[in-house]
């Protein structure tokens, strides 16, 4: 069974000319089987080949064993052998070709299935790199450039300039900053990235290729490094099928994004990172109804003392650095389970659940000396300190609106008491 090692090894073989009557009668007919089914290759043509027909008759051969040829010895001149063997090689290729289009259409439901799934950009990006260069064979390395579709009006032609490197890997980790303007290295990159979005048309280079998406939202531009040889017609085919598909999933990647800057937009306030108003009432509303089981909420509300003068002395980007640095010390010293919100202007909201009034207050007052004594940089050489006022009820209302309105009294009172102090009820 020497045969059946050197398949084992060999996994290119093309043809077989078998032999019937070797070690044992039906040797050859026995290696058929094991080939076919142990071996599980149905690829390899097979040609059986008998000095003694009787043994193993052709009709019988040819509907029992999973042959693809039979001649007798006496019938096989070196000119029908010649024709045999070519016409068995011909059969060989066109199912190789059969089965890479199999793969590779496996290959392309497998990605852009797990493509579909990555919503984050990044992850997204890089999931495409990876699964290009699977599908060819290569490094996976390249860049991933997106051009926004409110750029529309640049078209054509567009510049490499224009378009957002999202995702590079090792080798043009630098492009992501130059974003291949004139200074980068890669011009060889830049000019083929042009190229492509100015003919919108995939591009296929000796060392390179530059895959062109079309999406409804963004014109995108894939470099990949291709080391291997220069991609053949066959797998050009296959990787159209492919970057369609991968466009759709793109697009699919877009619109969550959007989707989430939207909501994100929608809940957070934009010069603190904090939640705003609306989202406060939005997470507090449960809150409080859990606070009306076990009995226990804070609701304060924080003033910055004599903010306007901040504003006036210093102007309103000074103003915002205050503001944001006052969010930075709410984030460090709250607890996660504690809302914090910019409820407007120089007003913030925090809502503490599980606190005592007399906890309540030590938390807050704690807070308000810690601001107190921080130094703000407001420039290289300047640093101002703010003082706050704070209003605390940890008295439960049914509606969060009441709770708020009575620690905004409660504020109030901390400012007729002379400005900051923490006063609670
Ligand atoms: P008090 O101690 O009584 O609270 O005095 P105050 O000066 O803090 O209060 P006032 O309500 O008179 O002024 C609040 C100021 O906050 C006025 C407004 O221009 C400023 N302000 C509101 N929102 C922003 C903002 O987003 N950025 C900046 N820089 N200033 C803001
Ligand atoms: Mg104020
Ligand atoms: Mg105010």
């Amino acid at each position: 069974m020497q045969a059946r090692d050197i398949l084992l090894q060999e996994k290119n073989i093309a043809v077989i000319l078998l032999d019937v009557v070797m070690e044992t009668e039906d040797a050859g007919l026995k290696l058929v089987k094991i080939i076919r089914e142990e071996l599980n290759n149905h690829d390899v043509r097979i040609i059986l080949r008998t000095g003694q027909p009787g043994q193993a008759p052709e009709e019988r051969v040819i509907v029992e064993f999973d042959i693809n040829d039979y001649k007798s010895k006496n019938e096989l001149t070196s000119q029908k052998l010649f024709t045999t063997v070519i016409s068995a090689l011909r059969s060989y290729e066109t199912i190789m070709s059969l089965n890479k289009t199999r793969f590779g259409l496996e290959k392309i439901l497998d990605s852009s299935d797990s493509l579909f799934k990555i919503q984050s950009m990044n992850e997204f990006a890089s999931g495409i790199l990876t699964q290009l260069s699977l599908f060819l064979d290569c490094k996976p390395q390249g860049i991933i450039c997106i051009e926004e579709s409110n750029d529309v009006e640049l078209t054509p032609p567009l510049l490499p300039g224009n378009m957002k490197i999202i995702a590079a890997t090792e080798e043009f980790s630098c492009c992501v900053k130059c974003n291949l303007d004139e200074s980068c290295g890669h011009q060889d990159i830049a000019t083929l990235i042009q190229n492509t979005i100015v003919t919108r048309a995939t591009q296929f280079c000796e060392k390179y290729s530059a895959f062109y998406l079309d999406t409804s939202e963004t014109n995108a531009a894939i470099v990949l490094v291709c080391s291997e040889d220069v991609i053949d017609a066959h797998d050009r085919k296959l990787l159209e099928v492919f970057t369609s598909k991968i466009s759709i999933a793109l697009a699919n990647a877009i619109h969550y994004q959007k989707m989430i800057t939207f909501e994100k937009a929608s809940t957070t306030d934009f010069l603190t990172g904090l939640n705003n108003r609306r989202q406060l009432l939005r997470l507090g509303t449960p809150l409080l109804a859990l606070a009306n089981r076990n009995n226990c909420l804070a609701v304060a509300m924080i003033d910055v003392d004599f903010f306007k003068r901040v504003n006036d002395e210093y102007g309103h980007d000074v103003g915002d650095i205050v503001l944001k640095k006052v969010a930075d010390l709410m984030n460090e010293r709250f607890r996660r389970s504690d809302i914090i919100a910019r409820y407007g202007g120089e007003e913030f909201c925090i809502l503490a659940p599980s606190l005592t009034t007399k906890q309540a207050f030590e938390l807050f007052d704690t807070f308000r000396d810690a601001v107190a004594r921080t130094s703000i940089k407001i420039s290289d050489t300047q640093s101002i300190k703010i003082t706050l006022s704070i209003g605390v009820t940890t008295d439960l209302c049914p509606d969060l609106d009441d709770m708020i309105v009575a620690a905004d009294y409660l504020l109030y009172r901390a400012k007729h008491n002379g400005r900051n102090c923490v006063v609670v009820k």
